[in-house]
C-alpha cells in the first residue's frame, strides 16, 4: 500500500500499488459523506478507498432510490386499496412487503439478465436500472 491524497478532500489515504495510476482516489470518508462529489468521477478511473460494506450500502441506497422512483407510484396505487382501516404499523408493513417483493423480483431478474449477458457475451440492460 502507498500513501496518496484523496481527490476530493486532499487528505491522505492508502492505495494498493496496482491502483496508483487511477486518475482519482477517494477516501472512505468522502465516499460515505460526499456521494454527490463521488458520482461525478469516472468510476473506471477512480480508486475507492472504502470497505466493501460501504460500497454495498451505497449501491443498495442507489438501487432502492431508483426502484422508488420507478415503482413507488405503481405500488401505492395498488396498495391504497388494501390500506383502509389498517393500523399505521400494518400499513407500513404492507408497503414494506410490496417494496421487498419488487426488490427481490428485480434481483432475480437482474441475475437472469447477467446470466444471459454472459451467455451471449454482450452487454444488455437490467430492467431495474432502466429508469
Ligand atoms: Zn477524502
Amino acid at each position: 500500500m502507498r500513501k496518496v491524497n484523496c481527490s476530493i478532500c486532499g487528505g491522505g489515504m492508502l492505495c494498493p500499488e496496482s491502483m496508483l495510476k487511477a486518475k482519482h482516489h477517494v477516501c472512505g470518508e468522502c465516499f460515505e459523506e460526499r456521494p454527490d462529489k463521488v458520482v461525478k468521477l469516472d468510476p473506471a478511473k477512480t480508486y475507492l478507498g472504502a470497505g466493501e460494506e460501504a460500497i454495498d450500502e451505497m449501491m443498495a441506497d442507489g438501487m432502492a432510490m431508483g426502484l422508488a422512483d420507478t415503482a413507488f407510484d405503481e405500488i401505492w396505487k395498488e396498495a391504497k386499496k388494501h390500506l383502509k382501516g389498517l393500523a399505521e404499523k400494518e400499513r407500513a408493513r404492507h408497503l414494506f412487503e410490496a417494496g421487498a417483493h419488487l426488490a427481490i423480483l428485480c434481483m432475480l431478474e437482474g441475475a437472469r439478465a447477467d446470466k444471459r449477458r454472459m451467455e451471449r457475451g454482450r452487454a444488455g440492460k437490467n430492467a431495474c436500472h432502466s429508469g
